[in-house]
């Protein structure tokens, strides 16, 4: 027997953690309201019956003033479900009972899942879920999923649930949801009855964070702070490993071609591989690992301690100033981790056009592939990579106020956008502040470092390997004596040091389309065909060889500036023309970053070479 359940219930209620640990999928979890735009659909098996979990996006009513409720409310009426389980928050049961008492308007099968016990009872709240439960007539069951604690009696509630007809289900509700005054009104009698605060100021705590974390001064300097924490425990922690790991591979490269040399395989059939596709998986690898490693666990401990969604209150006002929408703020945020995802995410924006500007703005923050380049770059050229402690410091300031500038781009570009082509009013959004929780530091540290390792280098592998390999081959084979490579290097060079760059930089960006990590190996590797220069053991040799091929303090600045300013990667890019169902839209979300990224190094270029040839 098959029987299909909805899960149901307000933003951030803990939904998603139960859904995992009933269907043992991995549903993403996240401290702030809105993250779950579509249903999502898993199994579990109870002696002979298949239950199929639908979680529903987190809304807060039923009367359908967004997405996440409109699909909810539709999935609920139309679709019939055998019942419906609503997930409430226990800390905060009197507006989450609103939605419970919409939906056993529609359907009687329903069970109510109190969960968050273990937070409530922190705060000394008692829920009498006997009480609750003879109130409305229906199986309450309370729960604290995180930790896993009364999740099974969800099932157990489910079956005990007596078989009622579905004639109640559809849309002839409606009505009666369009009105909630009478749906508050009785949550707060329930809780009148069911529970009981023993203090009164329950949550004086999250309210003294909260002005610290969202005061009009301290809300951003807060911000800096923690951008500068992140940035600089990446930049200070990644070193040694690199260190290690380069050397290490440096190593393994020596003695895959001794053994090559052992078995007699000639030159042109092992340089190839070892030379180019090693080469540049190991430097990705070594250079580009570390630093991600360690920056995707810091931000998502600050994710799930809730801090994101104080990130969109205190941004929210300029984003209004550029008639945008202030959830942009963390539509933004999720790009750091990836720009496909941030686009993803810009789910959550209801207006159309306000949708569109965030998407086409996403890529202006730094995905995790593009920031160790910047670090890296920063660390070389102007931080005296003397390797002390200050060093690290001082990366970690220039980085956060280079993803500052990503920032005021961002605004900058929404601006022009809702001014010229997307013109329009921003529109009103409420915006869940969550209670602040402990992050789970031990999961997400093991998840965070375990997945994005093997994502990483599974993307190496995927795109790193091959791209050395065309790289080599593009080095290597020539055309009226001289290398391919070189062909598209000194067409390319040109319009580079217009720009600050130069042809070899411009080209590894656009061999860089696939992935973001291999644009900086790719310029090493170029360089090193060019020249004689062959092996790299040390992480400050890059920059010899980088100085040896004419670079200077103002061809790295511009490095990063295009870094952050250029076309989104190849990922990036389809999922844009997917949200968007457009090519248009797609071009346009490479044309405007790319544009401002050649307009600022050009700039740049000409006011420093026109300051420095004054002086
Ligand atoms: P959803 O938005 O309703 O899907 O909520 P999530 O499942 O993403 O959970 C939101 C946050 O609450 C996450 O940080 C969870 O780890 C946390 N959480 C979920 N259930 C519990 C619980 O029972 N106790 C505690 N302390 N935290 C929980």
């Amino acid at each position: 027997m098959r029987k299909v359940i909805a899960l149901a219930g307000n933003p951030n209620v803990g939904k998603s953690t139960v859904f995992n640990h009933l269907t043992g999928l991995r549903q993403h979890t996240g401290n702030w309201a809105g993250k779950t735009v579509e249903c999502v659909s898993g199994t579990c098996k109870r002696g002979s019956t298949v239950y199929e979990f639908v979680d529903l996006p987190g809304c807060y009513s039923l009367s359908s003033h967004s997405r996440e409720e409109e699909i909810a409310r539709d999935y609920i009426c139309l679709e019939g479900p055998d019942a419906v389980v609503v997930v409430c928050d226990a800390t905060c049961l009197e507006r989450n009972l609103i939605l419970l008492l919409q939906i056993m308007e529609i359907t009687p099968k329903v069970v109510l899942c109190v969960n968050l016990l273990d937070e409530a009872k922190k705060k000394k709240i008692h829920v009498d879920l006997q009480k609750l439960s003879g109130e409305l007539h229906i199986p309450v069951i309370g729960c604290s999923a995180r930790s896993g604690e009364g999740v099974e009696q969800i099932l157990d509630a489910i079956e005990s649930l007596q078989e009622k007809s579905k004639e109640q289900t559809g849309i002839v509700h409606q009505a009666c949801l369009e009105s909630v005054d009478p749906f508050v009104k009785r949550a707060r009698k329930l809780c009148e009855r069911a529970v009981v605060y023993e203090k009164a100021e329950y949550d004086r705590k999250d309210r003294m964070l909260d002005c610290l974390f969202t005061g009009r001064v301290t809300g951003f300097l807060v911000l800096f702070l923690f951008l500068f924490g992140i940035f600089w425990i990446t930049a200070a922690g990644a070193n040694i490993p690199s260190a290690y790991l380069q050397k290490g591979a440096f190593w393994l490269e020596e003695k895959l071609i001794e053994g090559a040399v052992f078995l007699g395989i000639s030159p042109a059939a092992y340089e190839p591989i070892i030379c180019g596709a090693y080469r540049v998986l190991s430097w990705v690898v070594s250079v580009m690992l570390p630093p991600m490693a360690i920056f995707f666990p810091l931000f998502t401990l600050l994710e799930d301690f809730g801090y994101l969604p104080r990130v969109a209150f205190n941004l929210d006002k300029c984003f209004q100033k550029c008639r945008a929408c202030g959830k942009q703020a963390l539509t933004m945020c999720m790009g750091f981790g990836c720009n496909a995802v941030g686009v993803t995410g810009c789910r959550i924006i209801d207006s159309p056009r306000e949708r569109m500007i965030a998407i086409l703005t996403n890529s202006f923050v730094p995905c995790n592939g593009r920031f160790p380049t910047m670090l890296a770059l920063l660390s070389l050229f102007f931080v005296g990579s003397t390797g002390a402690a200050t060093d690290s410091v001082l990366a970690a300031v220039c980085l956060s106020f280079v993803i500052l500038f990503g920032v005021g781009m961002t605004l900058l570009v929404s601006r022009i956008l809702s001014g010229t082509i997307l013109k329009g009013m921003p529109s009103a959004f409420t915006l869940e502040l969550p209670p602040y929780r402990c992050p789970q530091v031990g999961r997400v540290l093991i998840n965070s470092i375990l997945n994005r390792t093997l994502y990483v280098l599974g993307r190496a592998v995927l795109v790193a390997a091959p791209a050395g390999l065309f790289i080599w081959v593009l080095a290597n084979v020539q055309t009226k004596d001289v290398s391919i490579l070189q062909h598209c290097v000194t067409f390319l060079d040109p319009f580079g040091r217009m720009i600050g760059l130069d042809g070899v930089i411009l080209m590894a960006f656009i061999l860089g389309m696939p992935a973001n990590e291999i644009v900086l190996p790719i310029i090493l590797m170029t360089y090193l065909c060019q020249g004689n220069l062959q092996d790299i053991s040390d992480i400050y040799l890059i920059k010899q060889i980088l100085t040896e091929n004419g670079w200077t303090w103002l061809t790295a600045l511009n490095t990063i500036l295009f870094s952050l300013l250029h076309w989104p990667c190849g990922t990036t890019c389809l999922t844009i023309r997917k949200e968007t169902g457009s090519v248009k839209w797609m071009a346009l979300a490479i044309l405007i970053p790319t544009g401002v990224g050649v307009f600022i190094c050009f700039l740049n270029t000409t006011v420093v070479n026109f300051v420095t040839g004054m002086l």
